[in-house]
């Protein structure tokens, strides 16, 4: 696929979400958050779902703990606009509170065509709906900085920035976590082989 063609798809979607009513948060959004970033991207970051600020702007990670995303990939020389940043669900959750099972199986479906058009090397989850889209298999404080092979990509799961801002431990974590992502696009981080019964894929609910 040319970038030309990529950006197209992209925009697609884009288009797609911005309409969507497929499931009940529709309701309640101002905008719905598609996803931002380089169209080529190596490396795709995906969290939970959209914040207040993120609501009110259509974009991601854009209030408190998406300044700490930004923080931590300017600490490790990786250029935001050269990643891809999108979430499990594309509309805020009312309260934020936690996605519903419902919400995710209607939303991930736009994930996945993104990511498939995108085709990066190493998707980053951040927090644990994100890690359990594509990681049956352990917890968070078990899976956290460690790489798994799924599916012919790689996943790095990562602790959720704004866990981070609550707790200086899962700072400290979440800041040596990062630099994983630096070994894995040199080639020097060890690869955990899931069996393929351990992925998740978008028809499975995620074991939370
Ligand atoms: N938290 C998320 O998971 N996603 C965002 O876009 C913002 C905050
Ligand atoms: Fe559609 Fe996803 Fe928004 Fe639900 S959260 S309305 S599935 S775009």
């Amino acid at each position: 696929m040319t970038d030309a063609q990529t950006q197209k798809l992209l925009t697609t979607i884009t288009q797609s979400v911005d309409k969507c009513t497929k499931c009940r948060l529709h309701k309640w959004r101002t905008r719905s958050v598609p996803g931002a970033g380089s169209p080529t991207a190596t490396i795709v970051f995906v969290g939970e779902a959209p914040g207040f600020n993120e609501d009110e702007q259509g974009l991601p990670f854009v209030g408190r703990a998406g300044q700490l995303l930004s923080q931590l990939l300017a600490e490790n020389k990786i250029p935001r606009q050269s990643v891809w940043i999108g979430n499990i669900i594309k509309c805020r959750p009312p309260e934020n509170r936690d996605p519903m099972v419902d919400e995710i199986r209607a939303c991930s479906p736009y994930l996945e065509k993104q990511i498939e058009t995108i085709n990066p090397k190493i998707i980053v989850t951040l927090g644990r709906f994100a890690m359990a889209h594509f990681i049956k298999e352990g917890s968070i404080s078990e899976n956290h900085g460690k790489v798994f092979r799924v599916k012919s990509r790689l996943v790095l799961p990562l602790y959720h920035p704004a866990a981070a801002l609550r707790n200086t431990n899962v700072l400290e974590i979440l800041r040596k976590d990062f630099t994983m992502i630096g070994k894995v696009t040199r080639g020097e981080a060890e690869i955990v082989e899931l069996k393929k019964d351990k992925a998740g894929d978008d028809n499975q609910i995620p074991l939370i």
